[in-house]
């Protein structure tokens, strides 16, 4: 039996058919911004393995930080011992995080520094005697994981409510941001937001939201405004303000945190995703030191979490050198910053264009994130042939097709992801 075939017969893939899978493609080696499929073909990757190799594959100085921790010791437990990797990680993450975060949770994946941080929110307000606040608010069109806690503050279609139903913790929704990021912002926007608040907040621990770009629940970007008037609700309403930053952090929408483009701080922000620059497993939820203290306070006095590979030493020195290539090395176009800008006007000129299909609703690009929303769902393996006929490693999802490349992508290489889209778009159009 082939890889292939065996792959097929036996292993899961994430949100895919035991029954009949959709294709899948065997890679053996991947390089920069691209991937060396078994067939020989090099496609550029569009995906960032998920928004994580920020830096692309085998990267020298991510390389480097791995061997030398791992020739050191790649992993002690996290339970009464310390390490320099996370020291250093901890001193980075607080330096460029949003004002007013003061400790930080490693967690071992994204969907982990969730049920962190909804613990944390629940457990603060128990400990200041408000057991009632245990519930959660969050926009419809959401994503954060998928694990139960997770996934019961994803949208409630997107995320199969449905079938959980029984098990599923109900919460608050308010409806999904609807102004772009450029549109002209509209004080009616965010209030529904304050209706729920102003009647429920004695139930409402904390407001979790994706800071203005909903990713896998939609890929939407939404205005600045909307978060700045979320976080003056939770302060008007004693609510605690959850931002996943899992997707957006370290840089991709043009800030380094998605929260700068509203200049507010969230009471506990999750980060995940690059923060390895995609080479493992890591996530991280840091908070403010008023919450901190308060989830401590009273009984049990303590923070009940502890994952077995918390603080991983090889996670994190990687991490700390994703970090320090991204703030700290010489972009083709000056600094990070630069370089974000950059991608973000390739994309807009190469996805702009196909507003004009009939077949496209909208087309959106912010920072390294170019999105271009369908009328219809599109069949994901015929369309992913085309890209890759084009040398491009696009995986759409819905009516969905959106790239968010590495940010070491070349104009040349975020050229063939556009042309790929549009090639693919215009076939089928
Ligand atoms: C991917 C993602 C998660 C979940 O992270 P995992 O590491 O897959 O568990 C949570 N929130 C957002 C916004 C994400 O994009």
């Amino acid at each position: 039996m082939n890889n292939i075939e065996f792959d097929k017969q036996h292993i899961w893939h994430p949100y895919t058919s035991s029954i009949s899978p959709l294709p899948c493609y065997e890679v053996i080696g991947a390089n920069g911004a691209e991937l060396t499929f078994a067939s020989g073909q090099h496609v550029v990757d569009g995906m960032s393995s998920w928004w994580a190799s920020i830096h692309g594959y085998n990267h020298p100085r991510l390389n480097a930080a791995a061997h030398a921790q791992i020739d050191a010791f790649s992993h002690v437990m996290f339970g009464g011992l310390t390490h320099q990797p996370a020291v250093d990680l901890c001193k980075n993450l607080l330096s460029i995080a949003p004002a007013g975060l003061n400790r930080v949770f490693l967690a071992d994946s994204g969907s982990v520094s969730i049920e962190v941080a909804i613990k944390m929110a629940i457990q603060y307000w128990a400990c200041q005697g408000r057991q009632e606040k245990a519930k959660l608010l969050t926009p419809r069109g959401g994503y954060h994981g998928d694990t139960f806690a997770a996934m019961s503050v994803c949208d409630p279609v997107n995320g199969m409510h449905g079938l959980f139903r029984k098990t599923l913790i109900e919460h608050y929704f308010a409806p999904a941001p609807q102004i772009g990021f450029d549109s002209t912002w509209h004080p009616d926007e965010i209030a529904p937001m304050r209706d729920i608040l102003e009647q429920h907040h004695h139930q409402i621990a904390a407001l979790i939201l994706e800071p203005i770009v909903q990713g896998a629940g939609g890929m939407r970007m939404y205005h600045p405004e909307y978060l700045k008037q979320c976080r003056l609700l939770c302060d008007e309403f004693d609510v605690l303000l959850i931002c996943d930053e899992i997707a957006t952090g370290f840089g991709r929408t043009g800030e380094l945190f998605a929260c700068d483009h509203a200049d507010i701080s969230p009471d506990i922000l999750c980060l995940g995703k690059a923060l390895t620059g995609g080479y493992l497993t890591m996530a991280a939820t840091l908070c403010s030191e008023q919450v901190a203290l308060g989830v401590c306070e009273g009984e049990p006095g303590v923070f009940m979490h502890g994952p077995t590979f918390m603080g991983n030493p090889l996670a994190c020195a990687i991490a700390n050198a994703s970090i320090d290539v991204l703030l700290n090395s010489t972009w083709q176009n000056g600094n990070w910053q630069a370089n974000i800008k950059r991608i973000e006007t390739k994309l807009k000129q190469g996805l702009m264009p196909l507003a004009a299909l009939e077949s496209v609703a909208d087309v959106r690009c912010l920072g390294a994130i170019g999105v271009v929303e369908l009328k219809q769902a599109v069949n994901v393996a015929d369309i992913q042939h085309d890209f890759i006929s084009q040398g491009a490693w696009i995986r759409p999802f819905g009516k969905l097709v959106y790239v968010m490349p590495p940010f070491i992508c070349s104009n040349q290489q975020i050229e063939c992801l556009s042309q790929a889209i549009r090639y693919a778009l215009t076939k089928h159009a």
